[in-house]
Parts: structure tokens; C-alpha cells; sequence
């Protein structure tokens, strides 16, 4: 006999009688799946395994591997959190608990101060809470109902949260145990799933990221399926740390903030100042060979001048207050555009002018707020590799192709191999918010895509995120940890021509509007420079390296051999250095080891009498005695081709 009550499922292959009313976590549980599985996708849509099965279909399990697994089953980690903490400081209020990428977080207002000793014992009850496998289950209630439980527990942020829900959307609640949370879910079953977690820090929040309201403490943690995956992520974490350029920016006397100068002001010390200078000549020297000339314009400008290039309508918010000169205001610079602009305009110009490449390595000011400040990476004060090109319209794509080939080139000459291209577009459905007329945008968002799909390279479109005067590409470039760094932006503007109504002379006689592009290669020198001590964690290649070679005598009777040796280095123009004095060989050598120097020279007696030098490289060890001139001329030949080695 046919029951109508069951159903055949797939599920990886295989056919599951199913009745109606179970849910997926019965059919696993039936079949029995291992607790790998944490969520089901059903005809494209993802659920949770305590949802029904909706009738005959196909199953596809998603472990966590699936991103909206791994949410879940941080998400659900971030419930275990919550439920720790009320168990142990009942007064504790909830605010939000997401996942995130990496992990997870929960915030809560509570008397009580946190500290690591907290997290330990947090943690603690987090492994009872999963030992005791809760069932996570969900509810949905009336916004009614929901309001009493959370009033009844005395939950105010909750209460907030669940005002901000719009009308007619379903309210739903989660519950494990004695906990309740008000949450769109979804979660893991129940909390055995969270088999391998870790609580990492805790951090002061403003409730909803506003300044004037409370500040509640944020428990950040992390989730993952497997005790292994779980270490290798924090060993990871633990080599970032290492890497940290505030860290190492110290330790290798690259650069420094002085609190007494004032906050995100960047000092670059004697060695940064090393690695600064060969960028820049690289930079430089690029930027010549590809029919860029090189321009200086001042610090400041009258506010007008701002006025007309729209920044005080626009940027106010990032300037600084003005400085008052003769009677007449003036603003520090938070961009040079206008200031090419200007030069720009200081001339008639024609078609054949055209196109002009501007390119300046320009200091400029832009005010942030000192909480965000963060060592090089974040600062008030920064020197932008800025370039303006001015172009007639049919030359904007081929402007384009030669950019985006030139911050393919510099950056793979940096190492960074792998990157993302963000297009960023208008918002469709808010063009108010943006300065232009349709057409000219259509033809710029045109140009930028045309030109990236000339140079092969695969793009996001990012709808509504569009600076206000241009559509633009961003590259976000990947270190070796695979983090996002902030990379080239290429901006093509319509806008700023137009408000300073800049002209050409056309093959015509009359007077056009050329394009502009504004665009920077590596960002800002200081969120380069520290990016790259994170990425090299210290060991700057050859090329930058602010001293490329040490040189160790064995003992006071090498001395004068080895200045000799450093002298001849210095003369072939490698920036070379002794290490005199009575301490050990061994001692040296580490020492330059910590200082992460490529070369270390060793010149003991036998060296001395041959003329040779025994070659350390800092991570491949002991490459033996060489004759000095084969060694310079290797080092040479490493610095001119920028070698990564
Ligand atoms: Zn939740
Ligand atoms: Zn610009």
C-alpha cells in the first residue's frame, strides 16, 4: 500500500524514504550523517537541518566548507557564548552576537570589566554548554509575544532591535536550553556541533556603532569544525602577530608615531627612509619611461579653491580647519587634484597636447578620527603616488589599458602576484547622490570596463559604490596571508573638468572638455610601505633592503680586511655595513639575523688571505666562501632586476 504521507528524497546519491513533518536533521539522523554536515541547500536555497523537509527533492549537504554553513555554525558558537556569559554574570545584557569573517562576536553590556582571565573561565562554561548538546530550535512568534520574553528578561537592546524589525516581517527566537535569543538564525541543531572553538579578545564597542550611546564590552571568538583547523588558525594568527609593522617598524627602526607630534603622523626613521627612497626612484623611473612627468605643488590653498572643486561641499568632514594669511583662509590640501589642475588651466591647450600625464608623490592631510588611527595603515598625513591624466575622450580606454599595466607591473615587482578588481559603479536607484550628467557616467563606466577586459583581468561590479564625481577601479591586493590590502584605485571624472571648465583646443578650432583620471598605484607610502613589512614579515627583499650585506669580522685581526670589504661593497653601490667589535661570531650573526639583513659576511683569517668571503644568506644559511667580486656582482644584479629572492 502507498502511504501519501512519504516521500522518496535524494540525498548524495542516495534515495531516503521521508514522511511529512520530519525535518532534515531526522533524515540524517536516520541515515545516520556524521556531525559534518551542518546545514542542507535544497533546490538552491540553504536551511537549516531543523527545518521540514518540504516534500520530494534533492539534497545537497553542506559542511564547512559552504560559507553559509561556517556562519552558522559560528553564529551558533556565538549563542554558547551568550548563554556562558548570562550563566555566569546574570545582569549581563545582550546586544548582537554575528558571525564574521574568521569568527565570530557578542556584545554585552555588564558591570562586570572582562579580562583574560574571563575568557578562560567563559570558555570553560562554553564547553559545558556543548558537552550538554542543547537542541537549538526556532520560533517564530508575534512581535507581541517576543516583546514579553525579552521584557521578562530584561533584555533592552533586544527590545530595541525587535522595535527596528518592519512590520510584517516574521519575528523569530532561538532558543537552547534556558537561553533565548531574538535571531533570524540560522544555526546548527544543537550546540555538540560546536565541537572546536577558541575566545580570542575583548574589546570595548559602542552599542549600534554610535559614539553617543553606551559602550559594551565585545567577546570576539572563533569556531571551527575540527580541533586541527582550529590550531593552524591560530598558529596563522600568531605569525600575523609577529608580522605586526607597528611591531616590526619598531624593532627595525623603520618608522614611528610620536604621541608628543600629534597622533597618525608617520616619523620615517634612517632605515624606512632607505626603503622609502628605492621605491620612490622606482617609482619614478617608471613613471618617466611610461610619458608621465613628474610635478611638486604646495601643502595648502586658498578655501575658494575648494569651493570651486567642490571638497567643501563634499570632503569638508576630512579637512582640517583653515589657516588664516592676510585676511585670506587657507585649507591643507587633503588631495592634489586641483592643484593640476590649475596648471591645467595655465595654458591653452590642444588636441596634440594631449594626453597629459601628471604624476606627483603628494603629502597630503585628511582628518580621521584618532580611534581608527592604526600604526602606518591608517594615518592623518600620508604622501599619496598620485597621477592625474588629462585626455580627450577617444583616449580615455587606451589611458585606462596603460594605467592598470602599470599597477600590474609595479605590483608584481612588490611580489603581490593576486588581486581582486572592484568596479565601482553608480547606484541605480540614487543618482542624486552623484555629481555628472547620465550620459557622461554611461561612457565612463563604459571606458573602465572595456579597458579591464582588454587587459584579461576578471572584475566584481560594485553597484553604488561609485566615489560622488566618477565611477573608478579599485585592486585589492592579497599578501601572503591572503589578507585584502587596499591597492590602485583608478578613477575616471567628468566632474571636475566641468567645474573648472577646462578645455582643449579640438582639430575643429573650437574648444572641448577633456576627461580627467585621477589614480594612485600603491595607495599611500605609508599603508604600502606598511603593508609590504607585513607581507615580507621584516625581510625586505635585496632591492629594498636597508642594509644589504653585513660584514663580520672573525676576529680584531680581520677588522681592517673587513672595512675593506665594506668599503669596495659601498664603492660598487651596495649598501653595506660592519660589525666591529668584541662580541662572539655567533652573537653577530644572529644579531644581524634579528635585523633580517639578506647577506652576512664572515671574514675570518683564511678569507683574509684569499680574498674571499664566506656567504650567510639570512634564510638559506651558509653558502660558503666566495671570491668578493662574484658576490658583489650577484648582489648587483639582484638589485637592478628587483629580484624577490
Ligand atoms: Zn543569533
Ligand atoms: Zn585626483
Amino acid at each position: 500500500m502507498n502511504d501519501s504521507r512519504e516521500f522518496i528524497v535524494r540525498w548524495e546519491g542516495e534515495e531516503l524514504k521521508a514522511h511529512r513533518g520530519e525535518t532534515f536533521l531526522d533524515l540524517a539522523e536516520r541515515a545516520g550523517w556524521s556531525r559534518d554536515v551542518l546545514m542542507v541547500e535544497v533546490d538552491g536555497v540553504t536551511r537549516e537541518l531543523r527545518s521540514p523537509v518540504p516534500g520530494p527533492c534533492e539534497i545537497k549537504p553542506l559542511g564547512f566548507e559552504s560559507s553559509a554553513a561556517r556562519e552558522a555554525l559560528r553564529h551558533s558558537a556565538s549563542h554558547v557564548l551568550a548563554q556562558a556569559v548570562k550563566r555566569l554574570y546574570p545582569d549581563a545584557e545582550l546586544g548582537i552576537g554575528p558571525a564574521i569573517e574568521d569568527g565570530f562576536y557578542y556584545d554585552f553590556r555588564v558591570r562586570h570589566s572582562f579580562e583574560p582571565e574571563d575568557l578562560e573561565k567563559i570558555e570553560k562554561e562554553m564547553g559545558k554548554i556543548v558537552e550538554e548538546d542543547l537542541p537549538i530550535t526556532r520560533h517564530e512568534v508575534s512581535r507581541q509575544e517576543a516583546f514579553d520574553i525579552f521584557s521578562k528578561r530584561r533584555e533592552p537592546l533586544k527590545l530595541e532591535i525587535l522595535e527596528e524589525i518592519p512590520a510584517g516581517e516574521p519575528v523569530s527566537i532561538y532558543k537552547q536550553g534556558e537561553f533565548t535569543d531574538l535571531c533570524a538564525g540560522p544555526h546548527t541543531p544543537s550546540t555538540g556541533y560546536i565541537r572546536a572553538f577558541k575566545l580570542t579578545s575583548v574589546a570595548g564597542a559602542y552599542w549600534r556603532g554610535d559614539e553617543k550611546r553606551d559602550m559594551l564590552q565585545r567577546i570576539y571568538g572563533t569556531a571551527f569544525l575540527t580541533r586541527e583547523e582550529l590550531d593552524q588558525y591560530l598558529k596563522r594568527q600568531e605569525e600575523i602577530k609577529q608580522r605586526d609593522h607597528r611591531k616590526l617598524g619598531k624593532e627595525l627602526g623603520i618608522f614611528s608615531i610620536q604621541e608628543e607630534g600629534g597622533p597618525g603622523l608617520v616619523y620615517w626613521h634612517p632605515k624606512g627612509g632607505v626603503i622609502r627612497q628605492a621605491i620612490e626612484d622606482f617609482w619614478r623611473e617608471e613613471h618617466r619611461r611610461r610619458g608621465y612627468d613628474i610635478v611638486y605643488t604646495p601643502h595648502i590653498a586658498k578655501l575658494d579653491l575648494w569651493k570651486i572643486s567642490g571638497h567643501l561641499d563634499w570632503y569638508r568632514e576630512n579637512m582640517y580647519s583653515p589657516i588664516v594669511v592676510e585676511g585670506a583662509e587657507y585649507l591643507l590640501k587633503p588631495m592634489n587634484c586641483p592643484f593640476h589642475i590649475l596648471m591645467y588651466k595655465g595654458s591653452l591647450r590642444s588636441y596634440r597636447d594631449l594626453p597629459l600625464r601628471w604624476a606627483e608623490l603628494g603629502t597630503v592631510y585628511r582628518y580621521e578620527r584618532s580611534g581608527v588611527l592604526h600604526g602606518m595603515l591608517r594615518v592623518r598625513g600620508f604622501t599619496q603616488d598620485d597621477a592625474h591624466i588629462f585626455c580627450r575622450p577617444d583616449q580615455l580606454e587606451d589611458e585606462l589599458v596603460g594605467v592598470l599595466d602599470l599597477a600590474q607591473f609595479m605590483l608584481k615587482t612588490f611580489g603581490y602576484e593576486e588581486y581582486d578588481c572592484m568596479l565601482s559603479v553608480r547606484d541605480p536607484n540614487d543618482k542624486k547622490k552623484y555629481i555628472g550628467e547620465d550620459s557622461v557616467w554611461n561612457q565612463a563606466e563604459a571606458a573602465l570596463e572595456a579597458a579591464l577586459t582588454r587587459k584579461g583581468l576578471p572584475y566584481a561590479r560594485d553597484e553604488g559604490e561609485a566615489k560622488f564625481y566618477g565611477p573608478a577601479i579599485d585592486i585589492k591586493i592579497r599578501d601572503v596571508f591572503g589578507r585584502g590590502w587596499q591597492g590602485p584605485t583608478i578613477q575616471v571624472d567628468f566632474n571636475l573638468p566641468e567645474r573648472f571648465d577646462l578645455t582643449y583646443i579640438g582639430e575643429d578650432g573650437k574648444p572641448h572638455r577633456p576627461v580627467m583620471i585621477h589614480r594612485t598605484v600603491l595607495g599611500a607610502m605609508e599603508r604600502f610601505v606598511g603593508g609590504l613589512i607585513e607581507h615580507y614579515g621584516g625581510a625586505f627583499p635585496v632591492w629594498l633592503a636597508p642594509v644589504q650585506v653585513k660584514v663580520i669580522p672573525v676576529t680584531e685581526g680581520q677588522e681592517d680586511y673587513a672595512a675593506e670589504v665594506v668599503k669596495t661593497l659601498k664603492a660598487e653601490g651596495i649598501r653595506a655595513e660592519g660589525f666591529f667589535g668584541p662580541e662572539k661570531v655567533g652573537y653577530k650573526i644572529r644579531q644581524s639575523q634579528l635585523e633580517k639583513i639578506p647577506y652576512m659576511l664572515v671574514v675570518g683569517p683564511r678569507e683574509k688571505e684569499s680574498g674571499t668571503v664566506s656567504v650567510r644568506h639570512r634564510s638559506r644559511g651558509d653558502l660558503g666562501p666566495q671570491p668578493l667580486p662574484e658576490f658583489s656582482q650577484k648582489v648587483k644584479e639582484q638589485i637592478s632586476t628587483k629580484s624577490l629572492d
